[in-house]
C-alpha cells in the first residue's frame, strides 16, 4: 500500500504544498502559490523534470488549491495515479487542547476556531487550508498536525507566566511554543547519530530559521522553550525581536503616540535582524558584515550572543546535556553562527572542531571535536516528513477524532 500524503501549509496569502512517502521522506512533487487574493497569483511547482512558474487569478485559497492541483495534473505526478493515503495539513496553535496531531473533522474545525485569538495570523489561514481540502478531496482523511503539540508536556513552572490568575485561567495565557514538528523529527535523527535511544537523552535543540527558537528536550520530551504565547519571544530571528522588556510596547506607545497593533507589527515584521540590519536574511547579512558593515556586525553579534544565553540557560534547566542540536536554514548553514554561540563554552564540557564545524550538511553530522562531553550536531530537519509521518501514523491507528489524543 501507498505511504504517499498530500502536506499542506497554508498562510495568509500562500498555500505550500509536497506530496511526501511517509516510509522513505521522498518527496515526489513540491510546490507554492503565492500572491492569494492579490490579483495575480504566482505557482511555483517542482516535478521530476524540473521547475515549472505559472501566473494566473488567484482570489483564495480554494483557487489556489485547485491551481495546486491543476500544476500536478499538467506536469505530474499524476494525483489520480499516486493512490494518496491522507492529506497532512500544519496548523499552528492548537492551544491547551490538542497534545498530538488529530484527525479533521467539524469539531476539530470548531476548536481551532476557539483559538484564533491566540494565533489570529496564523490559524485563520490555517482553517482556510482545512476547509478548502476537505471539499477537494472529501474522500481523503484529513490530519492536523499542531507546531505548539509538542510542548505540551512543559512542567506547570515552565509554561506558567507571572501574571494574575484571571489572565492564565480566562484568557489561557502561557507559553505554548512552536516548531513542534521540526523539533518531534530532530530530536529523533539527533538521538539516532548519537546511537542512543531517545528516552535516555537530553538535546538543547536550536531551530535557527527565518523564525528561530531553541528548546530543552529531556528524553523526548520537551520541558523548556524560548517561544511563547506567540511565536514573538526568545531568540533574535529574521523580523521577530524576540526577548523585550514588556515595558516597551507601553513607552511606545506613551512616546510615539502608536497603536498596539503598529507596535504589534512592527515587533513581529520589521524587527530582529531586519531592525538591527536592514535585511532579514541572513546571507544578506554576511555578505555585509563580510564587507566591514557596523550594523552587521552588530546584529551578528546580537544574534549568537541570544543563543549562547539560551543554551546557558537550558543547560541548567536540564542538569545534563549529551548534544547541543543546530537545525534549519541558520543552524546548517551558518558555521560561524554555530562558532561564535558556543565558543568558551569548553568548561561546560562543550568543544567544537574547527574543521568539522566548517560545514553546510545535508545529513545529520556532528561538528563537535573528539572527546567532547556534550556532543555538537548539525541536524537538518524535515518539517514535511514529520507530518506526512504523523498524519499517516493517526490514519494508520484507524481511530476516529475521539481516540487521536485530544
Ligand atoms: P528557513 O526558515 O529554515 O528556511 O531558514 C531561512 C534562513 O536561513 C534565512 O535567513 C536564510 O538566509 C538562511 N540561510 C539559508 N541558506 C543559508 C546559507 N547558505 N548561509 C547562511 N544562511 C542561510
Amino acid at each position: 500500500m501507498s505511504a504517499l500524503v498530500l502536506v499542506i501549509n497554508t498562510g495568509s496569502s500562500s498555500l505550500k504544498y509536497s506530496l511526501v512517502d511517509a516510509d522513505s521522506g521522498e518527496k515526489r512533487a513540491d510546490g507554492l502559490v503565492e500572491r492569494i487574493g492579490e490579483g495575480t497569483g504566482v505557482i511555483t511547482h517542482h516535478a521530476a523534470d524540473g521547475e515549472h512558474r505559472v501566473e494566473r487569478p488567484v482570489a483564495d485559497h480554494e483557487q489556489a488549491l485547485r491551481a495546486a492541483l491543476d500544476a500536478f495534473a499538467e506536469h505530474g505526478p499524476s494525483l489520480h495515479d499516486a493512490d494518496i493515503r491522507a492529506v497532512g495539513h500544519r496548523v499552528v496553535h492548537g492551544g491547551a487542547r490538542f497534545s498530538s496531531p488529530a484527525r479533521v473533522d467539524d469539531e476539530l474545525i470548531e476548536a481551532v476556531t476557539e483559538l484564533v485569538p491566540l494565533a489570529p495570523l496564523h490559524n485563520p489561514a490555517n482553517l482556510e487550508g482545512l476547509r478548502v481540502a476537505r471539499k477537494l478531496f472529501p474522500d481523503l482523511p484529513q490530519v492536523a498536525i499542531f507546531d505548539t503539540a509538542f510542548h505540551q508536556t512543559l512542567p506547570e513552572h515552565a509554561y506558567t507566566y507571572a501574571v494574575p490568575r484571571s489572565w492564565r485561567d480566562d484568557h489561557q495565557i502561557r507559553r505554548y511554543g512552536f516548531h513542534g514538528t521540526s523539533y518531534a523529527f530532530v530530536s529523533r535523527a539527533a538521538a539516532d547519530l548519537l546511537g542512543r535511544p531517545l528516552e535516555e537523552v537530553n538535546l538543547i535543540v536550536l531551530h535557527l530559521g527565518n523564525g528561530c527558537s531553541a528548546t530543552a528536550i529531556e528524553g523526548g520530551r520537551s520541558v523548556e522553550t524560548s517561544m511563547g504565547l506567540t511565536p514573538l519571544e526568545g531568540l533574535v530571528m529574521g523580523t521577530r525581536s524576540g526577548d523585550l522588556d514588556p515595558a516597551v510596547p507601553a513607552h511606545l506607545h506613551r512616546q510615539l503616540g502608536w497603536s498596539l497593533e503598529e507596535i504589534d507589527d512592527a515587533l513581529n515584521k520589521t524587527s530582529g535582524l531586519k531592525g538591527l540590519t536592514g535585511h532579514n536574511d541572513f546571507r544578506t547579512l554576511e555578505k555585509l558584515r563580510a564587507d566591514g558593515d557596523e550594523d552587521a556586525r552588530l546584529g551578528f553579534e546580537v544574534y549568537c550572543h541570544r543563543i549562547r544565553k539560551y543554551v546557558g540557560a537550558y543547560y541548567a534547566v536540564l542538569g545534563h546535556v549529551d548534544a547541543v542540536v543546530f537545525t534549519a536554514g541558520v543552524g546548517q548553514n551558518a558555521p560561524q553562527v554555530r562558532a561564535r554561540s558556543l565558543s568558551g563554552l569548553e568548561r561546560l564540557g562543550v568543544v567544537l572542531d574547527a574543521e568539522r564545524n566548517d560545514v553546510r550538511p545535508d545529513r545529520p553530522t556532528v561538528v563537535s571535536a573528539e572527546g567532547s562531553e556534550v556532543a555538537v550536531l548539525v541536524v537538518p530537519t524535515n518539517e514535511e516528513w514529520e507530518i506526512a509521518r504523523q498524519t499517516l501514523a493517526v490514519v494508520d491507528a484507524g481511530g476516529g477524532p475521539d481516540d487521536t489524543g485530544r
